[in-house]
């Protein structure tokens, strides 16, 4: 067989793969199961090892596959990370989004470039890894949720854990054109409610008012965020380059002249630094618990405040030397290193010591949009990279 019909039966065996995907409506929060028993299935019959991992309905799966090494050395092992899920679709697609559908060098379909595409190369490299001789492990790591809050790798991550696998080297498809993104700040989503007793207007000594009590946790918010702009370490390379915080909104209140019993708050903060986050959160709880809630308590002893975590997208910190960027670097050529203001899972594999790049196909101006799609070029490109990894985990 020449390369250049291997090359093309490997592009089309990646579409192949792609369209198959794209039909698993895999909306975040929704049962993913089916997709992931796709992957496992394929992956299974070239010989690969796994294990799932699940939320607490059992109805979204994690999955983590390994392709052993043949002889193996003392090279890192390589995980190739996605999350398999997709954003809702509004109105206004001129084509079905479950139906991968291919007009001149695009193919569109929801998930075509964040990050189906990505899962779908990997998928259809598989197979060369397998006959390959490997002389490292190479992982295949598909998550749920990661559009709301990166809410499964977490649970990949502790289980990982669990099972020692601590080094390595991580590439998360996220679509960046294939370029190398080496940094991101955390986001950070919470609801803060307060509750407290409602009451006649005239009368507010005798009520609670939660709205009063949520403003002044605003206030208390749009204070800290000035402190944030103090703390901005000096060799920031974000912009801004200080963490951001951000009150996305309030609701409470049924009329002019009842006093609210009920108010919440949605909140979020971009840190540049892990510990912008824990100086954030303490300093605002110990306002919330030692100074509003006691207030509140002198009326109504029952009155409450309960912050909720909706996320908390670890921020992915820049490494001057990272085997991940010089892995990538060497097999494509770029020596650049972006940073970008979308949150990825890479944070979360960084922490437990796993040398993390984003590289992966598409460009993310087309995510979570209407009429989202791949140039089929990048999935070639992608192919390519995953082939250089192939050469990079052969012993001669
Ligand atoms: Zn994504």
């Amino acid at each position: 067989m020449s390369t250049e019909n291997t090359s093309d039966q490997l592009f089309n065996n990646s579409v192949k793969i792609l369209t198959d995907l794209i039909a698993f409506k895999t909306i975040s929060g929704e049962d993913n199961s089916s997709l992931i028993n796709y992957c496992d299935e394929i992956l299974k019959k070239l010989g690969a090892t796994s294990f799932k991992t699940f939320d607490d309905e059992k109805k979204r799966v994690n999955l983590f596959a390994t392709l052993k090494a043949k002889h193996p050395s003392d090279k890192k092992p390589i995980i190739l990370s996605g999350h398999t899920d997709v954003v809702p679709v509004s109105k206004g697609w001129s084509t079905d989004p479950f139906i991968a559908t291919i007009k001149n060098d695009k193919l569109f379909g929801r998930g075509a470039c964040d990050m189906k595409g990505f899962i779908a190369c990997t998928l259809a490299f598989a197979p060369i890894y397998s006959k390959a001789n490997l002389d490292r492990d190479i992982h295949f790591s598909y998550t749920f949720d990661e559009e709301t809050a990166c809410i499964g790798a977490p649970i990949l991550i502790e289980e990982l854990k669990k099972r020692g696998v601590k080094d390595g080297i991580c590439i998360i498809g996220e679509p960046t054109n294939m370029k190398i993104i080496d940094a991101h700040k955390g986001c950070y989503e919470y609801t803060t409610y307060f509750e407290g007793l409602a009451g006649h207007s005239s009368a507010p000594h005798k009520g609670v008012s939660a709205v009063e009590y949520a403003s002044r946790y605003v206030n208390k918010l749009i204070e800290l965020r000035e402190k944030l702009k103090e703390r901005t370490p000096k060799d920031s390379i974000f912009d801004p380059p200080h963490s951001t915080l951000s009150i996305g909104g309030i609701f409470g209140g049924i009329a002019h002249n009842v006093i609210a019993d009920k108010c919440h708050v949605n909140w979020e903060t971009r840190p540049v630094i892990k510990e912008d986050g824990v100086f954030l959160n303490s300093e605002l709880d110990k306002y919330a618990n030692e100074v509003l809630l006691p207030d509140m308590k002198k009326v109504f002893s029952n009155s409450s405040i309960i912050k909720k975590i909706i996320g908390e997208v670890t921020g992915f910190d820049r490494n001057k030397k990272s085997n991940a960027c010089e892995l990538v670097s060497n097999l494509t050529g770029d020596n650049t290193r972006e940073v970008v203001s979308f949150g990825t899972e890479a944070g979360l594999f960084q922490e437990i010591g796993i040398s993390t790049v984003v590289c992966g196909p598409g460009s993310i101006e087309q995510a979570h949009k209407i009429d989202e799609f791949i140039v089929l070029d990048e999935l070639k490109k992608c192919l390519s990279l995953l082939d250089g990894i192939k050469r990079q985990s052969i012993s001669n």
